[in-house]
C-alpha cells in the first residue's frame, strides 16, 4: 500500500501541529505507525489522498451514523450556505432543532445549542452546580466527557478520596471536586452516595460507556443511579454525546427506560458539523443565562448550517425501522469477526449496543467492566489494527474507543470487513 503522500503531509503537520494533529487519537500513537490523510469520503468509505480506500468502522467518531457525504445532508448544507453563514442573532432553524430534540428526547423540555461536546458537558456541570449549589461531581473511570478540567480527573488512591489530575493544567483544587467511580459497580456507588451524597451537584456517566472500548450497563445499573441521585438531591447527567440518536432514537435513556435531569449531545445532531447541545427539565434549563443567572453563550452558537445539516441527520435517522436495521448490521458484523477469531484460535469476543461496538482481546466471554477492559491484549489489538487497516479497513485507532456502524454499511463491505479479518486474526497470532 502506498502511503507516501499521507508521510509526506504528517512531516508537514508534525512541525507545526503537535503531533501533527488537531485531536490526540488521529495521531496513532496508541496503535504505533502513521495516520493516513483523507482526500474525502463517500458512504462507508475513506480515500486517503494516496488513493487507497478504506471501509470505516470510525466515522468521525460518531457523527457519520447514515455514511459519509449523504446526499439530503449535504444538500440541507447547499441549501443553508446559500442564505449566509451566520447571523449572530436567532434563527427559525434554531427553533426547529429545539422542537425536535424535545420531541425525540422527551426528558428534555428545553434545550440550549453549543459547538461541541466539550462545551456541552462542561455547560451541564456548571448548571448543576449552580442550581443546587453544591460544589462536587461523581464521573466514572472510563468516561470520557470532553477536556473541560473538572473531566481530567482519575479516581485517587481509595475510592472515596479526592480525585487526582490526568493533565498538568488542571489545578488539584479543582480535581479535588470530582469523585470517581468504577462503572457497573453498584455498592461503590451506594457507598460514595452514603458518605457525600449531600455535597453532589451531579453525577455524569456515559449510560452505554463508548469510550473505553464499549462497555454496556449492567441490568438496573442506571436506575440504582437515578434513585441514589434522586435520593441524595444530585443531578443524573448523561452524556449522550455518543449514544444520542444511536443506540435508538430517543438515546440510552430512551433505551434502558431511565430518565436523567440533564443529557448533553453531540456527533449525530450536527450532521458532520461543529454541534453539541445540552437540555433536561425545565425548572433547571431556565436558570440558564439569559432566563437566569447561570452564564453561558457562544458566538457560533446555533449556527444556521449546522443546524440544516443536524436537521438533515435527525430527519434520516427517524425513518422507519432505522435503528432496528442498523442494530442487525452491527450484530451480523460482531458475529462475523467471532467466528473469524475463533477459526483463527484467537482469544476474543465483542460488545455491542445498537450501533456501537467494542472488539477485546480477552479470553473472558463478557466485558462490561473498565479493569476488564485494560487488562485486554492491546499489543494484539495493535496488531489487528495495523493488518486491517493493510487490508483496507479502518478501525478506532486505540484499542479504548467504540467502533460505529451506518446504515451505509451495505452487507458487501460488512462481508469484505469480515474476509479482512480472517486473515488480519491469522496475522496476528502469527
Ligand atoms: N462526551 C462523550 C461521551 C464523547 O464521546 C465526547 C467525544 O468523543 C465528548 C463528550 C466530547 O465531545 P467533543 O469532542 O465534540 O468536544
Amino acid at each position: 500500500m502506498d502511503t507516501s503522500r499521507s508521510h509526506a503531509l504528517f512531516d508537514r503537520a508534525r512541525a507545526l501541529l503537535p503531533g501533527g494533529v488537531n485531536s490526540p487519537v488521529r495521531a496513532f500513537k496508541s496503535v504505533g505507525g502513521e495516520p493516513f490523510f483523507v482526500q474525502r469520503a463517500d458512504g462507508p468509505h475513506l480515500f486517503d489522498v494516496d488513493g487507497n480506500r478504506y471501509i470505516d468502522y470510525v466515522g468521525s467518531w460518531g457523527p457519520m451514523i447514515v455514511g459519509h457525504n449523504h446526499p439530503a445532508v449535504r444538500q440541507a448544507v447547499k441549501r443553508a450556505i446559500g442564505a449566509g453563514l451566520s447571523f449572530g442573532a436567532p434563527c427559525a432553524a434554531e427553533v426547529t432543532m429545539a422542537e425536535r430534540i424535545t420531541a425525540l428526547v422527551p426528558s428534555c423540555e428545553m434545550v440550549r445549542m453549543v459547538n461541541s461536546g466539550t462545551e456541552a458537558t462542561l455547560s451541564a456541570i456548571r448548571l448543576a452546580r449552580g442550581a443546587t449549589g453544591r460544589s462536587c461531581i461523581v464521573k466514572f473511570e472510563g468516561c470520557y466527557h470532553g477536556h473541560g478540567d473538572s473531566f481530567l480527573v482519575k479516581a485517587g488512591s481509595g475510592a472515596l478520596t479526592f480525585g487526582v489530575p490526568t493533565s498538568p493544567g488542571v489545578p488539584a483544587a479543582l480535581a479535588d471536586l470530582t469523585l470517581t467511580l468504577p462503572y457497573n459497580d453498584f455498592d461503590a456507588a451506594s457507598a460514595l452516595f452514603a458518605e457525600r451524597g449531600h455535597e453532589i451537584a451531579g453525577l455524569i456517566i456515559e449510560p452505554v460507556v463508548g469510550n473505553a472500548n464499549c462497555l454496556p450497563p449492567r441490568a438496573g445499573y442506571l436506575q440504582h443511579l437515578r434513585a441514589l441521585c434522586t435520593g441524595h438531591g444530585a443531578l443524573l447527567i448523561f452524556d449522550e454525546v455518543m449514544t444520542g440518536f444511536r443506540v435508538a432514537l430517543g438515546g440510552a435513556q430512551a433505551r434502558y427506560g431511565v430518565t436523567p435531569d440533564l443529557s448533553t449531545f453531540g456527533k449525530i445532531i450536527g450532521g458532520g458539523m461543529p454541534v453539541g447541545a445540552y437540555g433536561g427539565r425545565r425548572d433547571l434549563m431556565q436558570q440558564i443565562a439569559p432566563s437566569g443567572p447561570i452564564y453561558q453563550a457562544g458566538t457560533l452558537s446555533g449556527n444556521p448550517v449546522a443546524m440544516a445539516a443536524g436537521l438533515a441527520m435527525l430527519e434520516l435517522v427517524s425513518a422507519p425501522d432505522f435503528h432496528a436495521a442498523l442494530e442487525a448490521k452491527t450484530a451480523m458484523l460482531c458475529d462475523g469477526l467471532e467466528a473469524a477469531a475463533r477459526a483463527a484460535g484467537i482469544p476474543f469476543t465483542t460488545t455491542r449496543v445498537g450501533g456501537m461496538f467494542g472488539l477485546f482481546f480477552t479470553g473472558e466471554t463478557s466485558v462490561d467492566t473498565y479493569a476488564q477492559a485494560v487488562a485486554c491484549d492491546t499489543g494484539a489489538f495493535n496488531r489487528f489494527f495495523h493488518a486491517m487497516l493493510e487490508r483496507g479497513v479502518f478501525l478506532a485507532p486505540s484499542a479504548f474507543e467504540a467502533g460505529f456502524m451506518s446504515s451505509a454499511h451495505d452487507d458487501a463491505a460488512i462481508a469484505a470487513t469480515i474476509e479482512a479479518a480472517r486473515e488480519a486474526f491469522a496475522a496476528t497470532a502469527a
